[in-house]
């Protein structure tokens, strides 16, 4: 195997045979290649592809390896098993969940399902949910499960309360639902197999036998269940290779634990270390702007990156008005940079929330520039494809509850809630599921309702009877119509139906292409890779397309050019990230990850008002921002940054992150209006209001229209007193009346 486009250090990597190994390194330094080059040397050398393991993050990340390795040794790469945690997992269970007491046929359910079971609960056990959100819920139970509690672990760490109790109560009846819908959550994927090691070492051991070499890329990512899976597996043979970059955690949110990396050497105290510094990816520039921005980062290890690489274009910036502006800006570049053949496969632009794609997506289109989201409403996500699903899912597990509810009256076939209620406490009563109780009818059940629920049975018998006998595509394709799923949205000229109509279509095309694409294309197997294709993984190769998407999903790949949008104090940071420490941290790394992503172009832009989530806001600018030297940026826009340097002043002397005060961020909540429309407010005029109170100069009168920092627009009805005592009473549109001290509120007069 060829070896020379290798570094030293890469080289050391590739070349280290037995024992623990960590290769830790910036973004950008080939760690990755010197994984797969270190995956195809191990075959080179003799040892059976069977016997490496190689996880990774995304099932792109994984498919690129593969291909990758594939380039370096052929067809041997299929023997090896290259996946995320969480493919390898659900093969791992496939085999053998049976002896944990599940069915092998088990359903995987995705976040969607998961609050619909959580909402169920809720209700059944009357959940204020102004105590205690359902967002909260599924968060409080997936960060347990990621540290490997269960619900009397949970329970037993807190004050044990009300509260808790019922928090414990409603995860014990989630656990239970899903037991006995034979579905497992994400977290559970791991979290199962952990328990099916445990509970069975001979199981473990197979595995132990069989993965004698175990390799982790994006480490700095794994949370304790991760982390937990792979210590058991390698404990015995100890042939370890993790890679990553503590400067690019950016899953801290979701459980991953950081530490992992850092503390790499503790858990293995003879492990060899490469550390990798050059940069293959970016152009000095880009480089010197996140070494500059990352050094503000707290408890990492100290690393700089460089490249023998050219210095590389100054980053372009924009302060835009608004985010159309911010759009048309990010349009017209795209524009140029394909009149200077730069291909659109080699263009991404990145923001912090999915929200942000609409505006981005339009202005796209109205350019006429192709492009593709990935995450955020995707496909899969759409209400008409989860109906697809679903019927598909129950053909296959009868036993999931939720899809049964999800399709038993859709399209609508006269069976109400109130029959679902019965056959639901049929169900329970005899303590079998929904599908039991269907072929199990209540007598109670009145015989309209009785004859349109066998009628979906016999349904149901059909489909099952053609899908055993028929090609994936062409039974999709039957169930469409049979089900009348597709019917519902003909003969129509209602815009939205027909768009649920060709995403039907389009998902049929889907079921066709990877029936095409894969060797024994089931039903079974058709479904598994849907779920698993997460929001992280939305990436295909289409050449002829830019790429947008969150700056998460970002992680390990690059382009050419690089957009980050909407640098804003608010948005990144995220408004809730500042409130902690930590976190503030974690989304400076999520800006370093975006960074790094640039190969030689890289924008940077801002808006000054934003409407987000049909809300406007006026931010200030990204404290990131000040972050980076002002003489790496073009002044192309010197005008825009000036102004923009202007507003913020970045503090003479450095103040720590975690010491910096919090800088609340200029949200208007339900204001929904642009204030160039208030009369008397000009654009830009807004975000001048400081912190500070209203001069006292300012005198109020009944009827004056003014604008207050968190209240937003409101109308004077009452004053009273005067100088230092002044009163002012105010009715704002979204929060009522409310009184303040002209002395010392943030309120300025727009008219
Ligand atoms: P990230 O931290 O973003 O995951 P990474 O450290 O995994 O980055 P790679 O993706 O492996 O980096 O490599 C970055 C780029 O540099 C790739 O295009 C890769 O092909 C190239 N590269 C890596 N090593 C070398 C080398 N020794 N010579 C030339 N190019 C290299
Ligand atoms: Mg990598």
């Amino acid at each position: 195997m060829n070896l020379h486009n290798l570094n030293d250090r890469q080289l050391e990597a590739v070349l280290h045979k037995e024992g623990p190994l960590l290769i830790i390194a910036g973004a950008g330094s080939g760690k990755t290649r010197a994984m797969t080059h270190r995956i195809a040397h191990l075959i080179d050398e003799g040892v059976r592809p069977w016997n490496i393991l190689a996880l990774t993050f995304t099932n792109k990340a994984a498919r690129e390896m593969a291909s990758r390795v594939g380039t370096l040794i052929g067809e041997k790469t299929e023997d090896i098993w290259i996946g995320t945690f969480h493919s390898v997992c659900v093969r791992i269970l496939r085999r053998d969940i049976e002896k944990i007491g599940y069915q092998r046929s088990f359903t995987i359910y995705d976040t969607d399902d998961q609050q619909r079971v959580l909402k169920e609960l809720f209700k059944r056990f009357e959940i204020d949910d102004k105590e205690l959100s359902l967002k909260e819920m599924s968060a409080i139970i997936g960060d347990a499960k990621n540290k490997l509690m269960n619900a009397d672990d949970w329970f037993a760490q807190t004050r044990r309360d009300r509260r808790s109790q019922t928090i414990h109560d409603l995860f014990t009846a989630y656990d239970a639902r899903l037991k006995a819908a034979n579905a497992l959550d994400f977290d559970d994927l791991i979290n199962k197999t952990l328990e099916l090691f445990l509970d069975h070492p001979p199981v473990l051991d197979y595995y132990r036998q069989r993965f004698l070499h175990v390799h982790v890329d994006e480490y700095q990512d794994t949370n304790m269940a991760q982390y937990t899976f792979v210590k058991l597996l390698t404990e015995k043979n100890r042939n370890l290779c993790v890679v990553g970059d503590d400067d690019q955690s950016i899953y801290g949110w979701r459980g991953a634990d950081i530490r992992n990396i850092l503390e790499f050497k503790k858990d293995f105290p003879d492990a060899k270390v490469v550390k990798l510094e050059q940069n293959y990816r970016s152009t000095q520039l880009i480089l010197d702007a996140a070494n500059a921005l990352i050094k503000n980062n707290e408890g990492r290890m100290d690393k700089s990156l460089w490249t023998e690489g050219k210095k590389g274009d100054k980053i372009r910036f924009a302060a835009a008005g608004d985010e159309r502006e911010e759009a048309a800006w990010i349009a017209e570049h795209v524009r140029r940079l394909r009149s200077r053949k730069v291909p659109l496969s080699e263009i991404a632009v990145l923001y912090r929330m999915n929200a942000q794609s609409r505006v981005l997506e339009e202005m796209l289109m109205r350019a006429g520039i192709p492009y593709r989201v990935y995450g955020g409403t995707r496909f899969y996500d759409r209400r008409e494809i989860k109906d697809a699903l679903a019927y598909l899912r129950c053909l296959i597990n009868p036993d999931d509850d939720i899809a049964l509810k999800r399709i038993i009256n859709v399209p609508k076939r006269a069976i109400g809630d109130a029959t679902v209620q019965v056959l639901e406490d049929h169900a329970n009563e005899r303590n079998m599921t929904m599908y039991g109780a269907l072929r199990d009818l209540p007598d109670s059940l009145g015989s309209r309702p009785r004859k349109c629920v066998e009628s979906f049975v016999d349904l149901m018998d059909t489909l099952k009877a053609k899908q055993q006998e028929m090609p994936l595509g062409d039974f999709v394709k039957l169930l469409l119509d049979e089900t009348g799923l597709l019917a519902q949205y003909e003969n129509t000229t209602d815009d939205e139906l027909i768009s649920k109509r060709d995403n039907l279509l389009e998902f049929l095309g889907a079921v066709y292409e990877y029936e095409k694409l894969t060797e024994d294309a089931t039903l079974e197997s058709y479904l598994e890779n849907v779920a698993l294709v997460t929001d992280l993984d939305m990436q295909e190769d289409a050449p002829q397309f830019i790429t947008l998407m969150t700056l998460h999903s970002a992680k390990g790949l690059e382009y050419r050019a690089v957009f980050i949008a909407g640098l804003e104090d608010g948005l990144l940071p995220s408004s809730r990230a500042k409130q902690e420490d930590n976190r503030l941290e974690e989304e400076r790394r999520l800006f370093y990850v975006g960074i790094t992503r640039a190969k030689e172009f890289l924008y940077l832009s801002r808006t000054r008002q934003r409407a987000i989530f049909n809300q406007a806001s006026f931010n200030q600018p990204s404290p990131f921002l000040a972050e980076i030297p002002r003489e790496l940026i073009s002044d192309e826009y010197g005008k825009t940054m000036r102004e923009h340097f202007g507003e913020y002043k970045p503090p003479k002397e450095r103040v720590r992150a975690s010491q910096r005060p919090p800088k609340m961020s200029f949200g208007i909540p339900g204001m929904g209006q642009d204030p160039g429309q208030i009369p008397g407010v000009q654009k830009g005029f807004v975000s001048s209001i400081a912190d500070s109170a209203a001069p006292v100069s300012q005198i109020f009168t009944e009827g004056d229209q003014v604008l207050h920092k968190k209240f937003g627009v409101g109308k004077v009805v009452g004053t009273s007193g005067k100088g230092a005592e002044a009163r002012v009473t105010i009715i704002f549109t979204a929060y009522g009346e409310k009184e303040f001290s002209v002395a010392i509120a943030p309120i300025v007069k727009v008219n």
